[in-house]
This record gives C-alpha cells, structure tokens and sequence, in this order.
C-alpha cells in the first residue's frame, strides 16, 4: 500500500475498533477527509484508495483545488467545515455538498438566499460553540435552539450540530454535550472529532469525524 492509502485504512481500522466498544455499526460513521492547505496531488492518492468524502476550511482554496479532481473521479462529496462568510454563501453552496459551519441568522439568511439561486439545496449542521470561545465562530449554546428554528423556518435541511472543543483539554465532555444538544433538539447527526480525539468522538457518538493531519501528515 502506498502511505496514505495505509493511513487512510488505519483511520478506518481505529474508527471501526471504537464503534465496536460502543456498539456501533462503523457504516454510520462518515469520514471526512479534511484536505485544507494539501494540493491536488496529494488528495489523488486517498481518491484513488477509495476515500470519497472531503472536507475544506476555505471557499476560495476550495474553488482552486475541487473542481478539477471533481471532473476527473466519479461520486466525490465535499464538505465545508469552516467559517462561511455571507457574501461566499452562494459559491459555497454551487460547490460544496455539506455545510459544517452554520452558526449565525445572518447566515441562514444567506443560505436560503443561495439555495434559491443556486436551485440547489445544501444539508448543513449547525455549529456550536461548545467551549464558548468566541474567536473559533460557532453559535453561542444559549442561542441554539432559536437558531435551529429560524433555519428549519427557513427551510435549510438541518442534519445534526458539529463542535471544535477547546485545544488542548479532555474532549470527552465536550463531546457528550453535543450530543445531549442534539438529542434534546430532535437531531441525530453530530459532527465531532478530528485527528487528535475521532475514537473518543466515535465512541460517544459521531456521525461525522473529521480528519486531517492524521490522513495528510501535517500541514505546511
Ligand atoms: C482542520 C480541521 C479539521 C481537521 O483537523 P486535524 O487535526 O488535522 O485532523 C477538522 N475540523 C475543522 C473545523 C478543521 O478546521
């Protein structure tokens, strides 16, 4: 196996050993491939090996990398999981197939806007601000349920809540919360976890871990 073809079925083996703790079929964890700040060449080799689901934090690098590997392999899916500002709305949602970042009205706004234009609709999870760290974007925890019902107001297919907890501290109650959250407001997608915590997002219930450093190496 070339390198990141065996990174890439290590990420699956350990994602699979956690679901199987916690009695979870593996089939309903998606792995996001997160590919940001990594060129074209390198993102080849995990299409190749079969990896389909991408995941960028930029619209505009986006733009430059995916739609030539987009032409050139079949069933690809992409993912934002970065902050989307309104006025890139419409682009984000001509390019990408999930949102990850929905955290405010304003975008809600934007977002319904460009699905009208783009006659395309995009699902989206909202994302909370798990630890209250303003500065990571997200929306505040208070706020969620009034954001959750202007955006199924406005007709955006909310799938679930996506967090990034503080840096450096044990994820695992950061984790659990989002789930209560989700639970509590009728959602069943979550996404959490990233290189660094994915097994313990798994085993507390991940339907979405998204994984860079651990697939690409580190980033430049
Ligand atoms: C970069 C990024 C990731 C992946 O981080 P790694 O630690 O490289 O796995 C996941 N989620 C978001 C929102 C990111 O920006």
């Amino acid at each position: 196996m070339t390198e990141p073809a065996s990174a890439l079925a290590e990420v699956y083996d350990n994602i699979a050993k956690a679901a199987k703790i916690a009695r979870r079929e593996p089939s309903q964890i998606e792995l996001v491939a997160i590919s940001k700040t990594h060129p074209a060449e390198a993102i080849a080799p995990l299409i190749e090996a079969g990896q389909r689901v991408f995941g960028e934090n930029r619209v505009q690098e986006a733009q430059a990398k995916w739609p030539a590997l987009q032409e050139a392999h079949e069933g690809l899916s992409l993912h934002l999981v970065g902050q989307l500002q309104s006025n890139k709305a419409e682009d984000a949602v001509r390019l990408f197939d999930c949102i990850h970042s929905l955290d405010r009205p304003s975008l809600v706004s934007a977002l319904a806007k460009a699905f009208d234009k783009a006659g395309r609709q995009v699902p989206c999870f909202v994302q909370v601000d798990i630890g209250e760290e303003a500065q990571k974007g997200g929306c505040p925890i208070a706020d969620v349920p009034a954001l959750l019902a202007e955006a199924r107001a406005a007709g955006i297919p909310v799938m679930g809540l996506m967090c990034v907890p503080p840096f450096g501290v044990e994820p695992s109650p950061y984790f659990a919360l989002l789930a209560k959250m989700a639970a509590d407001n009728g959602l069943d997608k979550l996404s959490m976890g990233m290189s660094g915590d994915y097994e313990t997002a798994v085993m507390l219930g991940a339907t979405h871990v998204r994984v860079g450093s651990a697939l690409f190496g580190a980033r430049g």
